[in-house]
């Protein structure tokens, strides 16, 4: 097309994603600030609400980076632990919540053990780091109240591996979320974000991380990934209920949602 998509063979997908999140992660939280202009942290927030955490939960959540997704998690459950306090809710602070951060780059989790022992949250056990592929996860079947991949899923090499192993690890019950760049739909806004993406963000990334390639990659992973009801569609094959999803600025991003029943 008009800019430049290239064919990618399977392996090199795999291998370049490895590279781009090696060379990001010490930039990547920078940039991320910077790209959605600060906006990715009400996505992150909305994702987090639409999860409705609860204390004692088994959390599963994949690609999760440097932790800013279990981190809101953990935060959010804390606040209903308060909560909780206040109306002598025993049982609900007893309850052992563990949220489950799985990445496939070391990197990127040892940023985010960092930024969890600053923030004070290793204390109590309830997050767990784990290095580990979404398409082939290490956990039990049935075992997780929840699963989230925030940003995450764009950029696997088999999007139906996944989503079959979210479903596999999810108790009944158990929900899925996602949040993802999706595809804006409003002529005019399309036009100016194409622009965006396509000029502000590999030099941005030139600027910023040094490395304009791999912006570039991740700006076109974004027009490759499917539409929203296709990606809903494709959440449903995988066996997931009450599949459904909500735009956000447009469909820039939009949270798609299902129900393992
Ligand atoms: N969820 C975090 C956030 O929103 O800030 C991180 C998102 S980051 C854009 C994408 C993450 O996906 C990277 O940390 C990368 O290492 C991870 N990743 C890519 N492919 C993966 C795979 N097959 N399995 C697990 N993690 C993967």
């Amino acid at each position: 097309t008009s800019f430049g998509f290239k064919e990618v063979k399977e392996e090199e997908k795999a291998e370049m994603v490895g590279n781009v999140f090696s060379n990001v992660a010490s930039n990547y939280d920078l940039m991320n600030d910077l790209m959605s202009a600060g906006l990715h942290r009400l996505w992150k927030d909305r994702l987090v609400s639409k999860l409705n955490p609860f204390p004692g939960m088994k959390h599963l959540d994949v690609a999760g980076g440097t932790g800013d997704v279990a981190f809101r998690i953990l935060e959010s459950i804390n606040r209903v632990k308060q909560r909780g306090i206040k109306r002598d809710f025993e049982d609900i602070l007893e309850a052992e919540t563990k949220i489950y951060v799985c990445d496939i780059n070391p990197n990127m989790l040892n940023v985010g053990k960092q930024r969890a022992l600053q923030k004070g949250f290793m204390e109590d056990g309830s997050l767990v780091w784990v290095e580990g592929n979404a398409e082939s996860l290490s956990f039990q079947n049935d075992t997780m109240d929840g699963y989230t991949i925030a940003f995450g899923i764009r950029n696997v090499t088999h999007i139906e591996k996944v989503l079959s192993e979210a479903h596999r690890v999810l108790k009944r019950g158990g929900r899925f979320l996602c949040l993802e760049l999706s595809h804006v739909g409003i002529p005019i806004f399309k036009e100016l974000y194409d622009l965006y993406s396509f000029s502000v963000i590999p030099s941005m990334g030139e600027m910023v991380a040094g490395d304009r390639e791999s912006y570039q990659y991740l700006v076109e992973s974004i027009r490759r990934f499917p539409t929203q009801e296709k990606f809903a569609s494709m959440i449903a094959d995988a066996g997931f209920q009450k599949v459904e999803y909500e735009n956000l600025v447009g469909g820039v991003v939009a949270i798609h949602s299902g129900v393992k029943i």
